[in-house]
């Protein structure tokens, strides 16, 4: 007898048909004597509906009701795959993420999960029962509910895998499995039957939304094992493991992209110690987080420094900076929110170069300015004006061949 997590996003429960179809699926696996845990995110735009009318009544909600909001989403599809399952004659329990209880700190919107307590679920598993737990929610010590980001009911699933030592854990999208890049941006891209930790973790944290990146951290940390697959066709998905061996000939295995970035530079400001500590300094302590940063080499003794941030904190980091130009001396603050960032992301990268200038040339080609580079040791990111997003994806994509089998 095997023990599942299986995870089902929002397109796969976004009508009754389909959590009717999620239901059979289900069945199935307790019809062999399996036991499962089903972990559904809400119905497809749900989470955008609530968001969309919070900013009605406030444009800054408060992050705890935004939390009691939000968490309604995934409240709905338990109970209503809960009744599926005992329509179709399958003992089944739905769970709130407080009811089971999956404690998180206290990080409103944003919130990290603690620890599982495992009781009720084993109890129901061990009578023969479905348990069917709200993804993306859990509660604080004092009870006030909590959700774990954006994509946070992977991150529930994989916990709940690892807390349980299930088998496996299966997320179920509208993809097959991971690709190359995003098959909506490259009809082109290529399913990988497997794909590193490492490498997952970087597509991840560069934005590819298939996985949240929390999700995939919990699953390296705790030996989970993670298979991405379609809710709606039959395969075998993708599998995301400490294996290298089937990769090792691709220099670059996939190509990740962020739409959510914006960019900051401030001009003429003087060449002293402490200077990136006064510009930064205070888009830390407004909770603003930045990602790539640069500083050019001062030629007059004034430097030029730039950085980006998420799309949503633009306005906020601009006038925070606007505020500090005087007292810091510099010349001017300018800003682009119309930029994104690409990259490209393998294992192999360690051990070639030239990959950086196979990128660069093939982004020349193509006529797309690079507006900011930044590299690790095995991705490679740059920054670009979104209306090239789609040309640089796809160009770099067949200048790394990936969508070409890897011969083996
Ligand atoms: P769910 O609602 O099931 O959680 P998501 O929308 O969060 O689904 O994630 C699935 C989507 O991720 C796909 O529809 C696809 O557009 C996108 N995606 C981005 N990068 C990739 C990739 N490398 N491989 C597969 N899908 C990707
Ligand atoms: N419903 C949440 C969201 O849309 C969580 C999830 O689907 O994973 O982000
Ligand atoms: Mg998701």
């Amino acid at each position: 007898m095997a023990l599942y997590v299986y995870k089902f996003g929002g397109t796969s429960v976004g009508s009754v048909e389909r959590i009717k179809a999620v239901a059979e699926k289900v069945k199935k696996v307790h019809d062999l004597g399996d036991q499962i845990v089903v972990v559904v995110s809400a119905m497809s735009g749900e989470t955008n509906r609530l968001v969309a009318l919070a900013k009605e009544m406030q444009p800054q909600p408060n992050e705890r009701e935004m939390d009691v909001l939000l968490s309604t989403g995934e409240q709905v599809t338990v109970s209503l795959l809960s009744m599926a399952l005992h329509e179709l004659g399958c003992p089944a329990c739905s769970y709130t993420g407080g009811q089971v209880k999956i404690l998180t700190d206290s990080s409103h919107t944003k919130a990290r999960i603690r620890n599982i307590d495992d009781t009720r679920m084993r109890a129901d598993l061990s009578a023969g029962k479905v348990v069917v737990v709200a993804g993306f929610q859990g509660v604080d010590e004092n009870n006030n509910i909590t959700t774990l980001g954006r994509g946070g009911s992977d991150t529930t699933a994989v916990a709940l895998a690892a807390a349980l030592k299930a088998d496996e854990c299966h997320i179920y999208t509208d993809v097959d499995g991971v690709y190359t890049t995003d098959p909506r941006v490259e009809p082109k891209a290529r399913r990988l039957d497997k794909i590193t930790f490492e490498e997952m973790l970087e597509m991840a944290s560069l934005g590819s939304k298939v996985l949240q990146i929390r999700s995939v951290e919990f699953a390296g940390k705790y030996n989970v094992a993670l298979r991405v697959l379609s809710s709606f066709t039959e395969g075998k998905g993708t599998l995301i493991t400490y294996e290298e061996s089937q990769m090792e000939s691709a220099l670059v295995s996939g190509i990740a992209f962020n739409r959510d970035e914006a960019k900051l530079t401030i001009t003429g400001v003087p060449d002293l110690p402490g200077v990136a500590f006064k510009i930064l300094g205070p888009i830390a302590d407004a909770n603003i987080e930045v990602d790539m940063i640069i500083q050019n080499i001062a030629d007059d003794a004034t430097t030029d420094f730039t950085f980006t941030v998420h799309r949503n904190d633009y306005p906020r980091a601009k006038a925070l900076l606007e505020n500090g130009c005087a007292e810091l001396g510099a010349r001017k603050v300018t800003g682009d929110d119309s930029i994104v960032k690409v990259s490209i992301v393998g294992v192999g990268m360690r051990s070639h170069a030239g990959i950086a200038s196979t990128m660069f040339k093939t982004l020349a080609k193509e006529g797309i300015n690079i507006k900011m580079i930044s590299t690790s040791e095995i991705k490679i990111s740059v920054v670009v004006d979104e209306k090239y997003l789609e040309l640089a994806v796809r160009a770099l994509h067949a200048a790394f061949k990936l969508d070409q089998e890897i011969e083996s």
